[in-house]
């Protein structure tokens, strides 16, 4: 199976499951990890019709999105305080932040730039210890952090569920779309309006989390990879 035909039979599934659970298939942006792969498939998804990728690491950032700046990109990988202003220059939105003094440097980086860096909040739903991410009771501090720094906006919430079950994935994703609307009750109208994006499932849970609100889905191995089980 080509990319294209992967990416096509994802978007559909993607639409069914938005059909079954009353949403508008609109609302659900599909994130290509690309993190995996090289340039030449990243040109294969691009033809395909994808324009959303996502990084992990700041290197592979940089040297893909200048070889396609048209493109849109997205880290999702942890932050390094040292390449924070690669992050700033090449990722339109940086799903992954959960540190304060990294705040205070994204911060800083997009107003040297005169930029607004789009960011959302990595919670750690599950509390699994290989996780990293904000617990759940801390991520309203945070977020008033981010309302007060210029040149951040944040956008909404981040998570990846414990792998193995779709039941506690489903778990997961649905306390972490009842986080985003708790926290939005303290927000004001536009706050609230920016705080909209729920970054959550991957390649074998993003059925459930499309179920449980997501607005961002982060697939790699069952677009890129076509022996994987996801597919
Ligand atoms: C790798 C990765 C993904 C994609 O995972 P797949 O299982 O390959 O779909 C999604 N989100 C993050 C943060 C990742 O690191």
């Amino acid at each position: 199976m080509s990319f294209e035909v992967r990416y096509n039979k994802i978007l559909e599934e993607i639409a069914a499951c938005c059909l079954t659970a009353g949403r508008d298939p609109r609302e659900v942006r599909l994130v290509a990890v690309s993190k995996t792969v090289g340039l030449p498939d990243i040109n294969e998804a691009v033809l395909a019709g994808a324009h959303d990728f996502g990084e992990n690491r700041p290197d592979a950032l940089e040297e893909k999105s200048r070889a396609l700046p048209n493109e849109t990109w997205h880290f999702i990988g942890n932050i390094q305080s040292r390449r924070i202003s690669d992050i700033v220059t090449h990722a339109s939105l940086v799903h992954s932040l959960y540190q304060e003094h990294h705040l205070v440097k994204l911060s800083k980086a997009a107003f040297a730039m005169d930029k607004v860096q789009d960011v959302l909040l990595e919670v750690n739903i599950s509390g699994e210890a290989s996780k990293s991410g904000l617990a759940p009771k801390d991520v309203a501090g945070m977020l008033e952090q981010c309302l007060k720094s210029s040149n951040i906006r944040v956008c909404g919430l981040m998570t990846m569920a414990p792998r193995g079950s779709k039941d506690i994935a489903r778990a997961c994703f649905d306390d972490l779309a009842r986080l985003r609307e708790d926290l939005c009750k303290e927000l004001n109208e536009d706050q609230s309006r920016s705080f909209k994006e729920l970054s959550m499932g991957m390649s074998d849970d993003w059925q459930e989390a499309v179920y449980a609100g997501a607005t961002i889905v982060r697939i790699g191995r069952a677009l890129f990879d076509g022996n994987s089980a996801g597919v």
